[in-house]
C-alpha cells in the first residue's frame, strides 16, 4: 500500500488538462493502486489523478457504503446526462470545505478499463455527482467554480 500526497487548491496542477492514457503498463497499474489506497485512506468517494499531481485521465470512485466497490475509469467521457440535483459537495483537494453544486441527476460515462476495453457505466444521485466532479478534475476544474452560494466550513454543518 502506498499513499500519495493529495494536492490542494492553489496548486497549479489542479488547473491543467490531463492527458489521455494510451496503454496500461505496470507504471499505470501501480498509480491506480496508489490512487485507491489514497482515496480510501482519506475517506473520499473519488479521486482523480491530477489530485496527486499526475496529469493523466484516470479516475477512481467508490460510493458504496462499505467502501469495497471501486470503479476505475480511464479516459472517461460523459456521453449522456439528464435531470438535475442540487446538493452539497466536497473535495479532498479543498479540505474542510463544502458547497452546494447543481449536477445532472443521471449521467452515462464511456471509459476504458485496466485492460483498455471500452465500457459504459451509468449513475444517478451520488454516483452521477461523483462522475461529474471527478471528470471535471481531468479538465482542470474544481467544484468551487460551480457553487450555488458560498463555500462553507464543514465544521459549520456538524454539531
Ligand atoms: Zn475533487
Amino acid at each position: 500500500m502506498a499513499l500519495r500526497n493529495i494536492r490542494t487548491i492553489g496548486d497549479s496542477v489542479l488547473n491543467k488538462r490531463a492527458r489521455e492514457v494510451e496503454d496500461v503498463d505496470q507504471h499505470i497499474e501501480i498509480l491506480i493502486e496508489d490512487m485507491l489506497d489514497t482515496m480510501y485512506e482519506a475517506q473520499g468517494v473519488g479521486l482523480a489523478a491530477p489530485q496527486i499531481g499526475i496529469l493523466k485521465r484516470i479516475v477512481v470512485i467508490d460510493v458504496s457504503p462499505e467502501g469495497d466497490d471501486p470503479i476505475i475509469l480511464i479516459n472517461p467521457e460523459i456521453i449522456e446526462q439528464d435531470g438535475e440535483q442540487e446538493g452539497s459537495e466536497g473535495c479532498l483537494s479543498v479540505p474542510g470545505k463544502v458547497g452546494i453544486v447543481k449536477r445532472p441527476n443521471h449521467v452515462k460515462v464511456r471509459a476504458f478499463d485496466m485492460d483498455m476495453n471500452e465500457f459504459e457505466i451509468e449513475g444517478t444521485e451520488l454516483l452521477a455527482r461523483a462522475f461529474c466532479h471527478e471528470i471535471d478534475h481531468l479538465d482542470g476544474h474544481l467544484y468551487v467554480e460551480h457553487l450555488e452560494g458560498q463555500l462553507m466550513d464543514v465544521d459549520q454543518l456538524e454539531d
